[in-house]
């Protein structure tokens, strides 16, 4: 017979053991992920800026059996943000699984759009993302084991109007998970990004009442509906998995097929 690839003997993709920290878990997609990586055994960090709705999405895990903590920070704040990571870690354990969500859109025609608010989207979107994930990153490469899964979008290769200090943004996400991979494979971490397609959360709330984008939208996705901040889960822990150790320096779309149709 022949023998077991690696896979383990135990069920596929448990992460039982292991702490995730993730990044804007208090609501929308980074929530739902939460939930999944929990649901697989993981021991989950909540972050975002807003105290009660992190302690809120914490309740909710616990009361799902998921062992979870709040850890309420401003990821532009990159000073407070590795302090409390480093509190965290020393509580809980060395974080094994870092998901790097939190995100933020302005919208405005490009023409228009205000230098402050691009260097406000680009420092949340990209800056603190590569800040705090380099942290967790030194940890993991002395231990010898990590998953960082940064968040990138469809934006990034689409080209929407009204977008463009998230697009940048995202799109050096994309360039940055090529290039950490490059530096991060042999000390057994894996760099691999999601690009969701358009997820109905607050973060697309502009749109959602836009009957206009939305007939678009239904039109030119293949799947013919808006996702779901649950589409990303599976996708999340298949990144996040020991299994997947050889998976390293991709952009995971989870679009419905809008991607691969254009
Ligand atoms: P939501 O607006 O629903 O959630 C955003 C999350 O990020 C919240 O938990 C929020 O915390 C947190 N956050 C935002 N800014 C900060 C900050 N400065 N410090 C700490 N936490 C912060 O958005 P989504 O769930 O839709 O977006 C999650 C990620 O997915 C983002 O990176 C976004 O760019 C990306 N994305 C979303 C798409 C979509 O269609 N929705 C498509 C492609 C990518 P708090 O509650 O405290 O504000």
């Amino acid at each position: 017979m022949a023998s077991d690839p690696g896979c383990g003997t135990g069920p596929l993709f448990s992460l039982a053991g292991q702490v995730a920290l993730v990044l804007g878990a208090s609501r929308g997609i980074g929530r739902a992920c939460a939930f999944a990586l929990g649901r697989q055994g993981a021991r989950v960090l909540v972050n975002g800026r807003d105290a009660g709705r992190a302690a809120r999405t914490v309740r909710e895990l616990g009361e799902a059996g998921i062992r979870a903590e709040a850890v309420v920070f401003d990821v532009d704040d990159l000073q407070g943000a590795t302090a409390a990571m480093d509190a965290a870690e020393a509580r809980v354990g060395p974080v094994d699984i870092l998901f790097a969500n939190a995100g933020v859109q302005h919208r405005a025609p490009l023409l228009e759009f205000d230098l402050a608010d691009f260097q406000r989207v680009l420092f949340t979107n990209l800056t603190a993302q590569w800040a705090l994930a380099r942290h967790a990153a030194r940890g993991m490469a002395a231990r010898g084991h990590g998953r960082i899964v940064f968040t990138g979008s469809i934006t990034a290769i689409l080209g929407r109007e009204n977008v463009t200090a998230y697009t940048a943004a995202k799109g050096a996400l994309h360039a940055l998970v090529r290039q950490w991979s490059a530096e991060l494979a042999a000390r057994g971490v894996t760099v691999n990004a999601l690009a969701p397609g358009y997820i109905r959360t607050d973060l697309t709330q502009a749109l959602h009442g836009d009957g206009e984008f939305d007939a678009w939208l239904r039109r030119r996705t293949p799947a013919g509906r808006w996702g779901t901040p649950e589409d990303l889960a599976s996708a999340m822990v298949f990144l996040a998995a020991r299994e997947s150790g050889f998976v390293t320096g991709q952009i995971l779309a989870v679009d419905g097929g809008l991607s691969a149709t254009m």
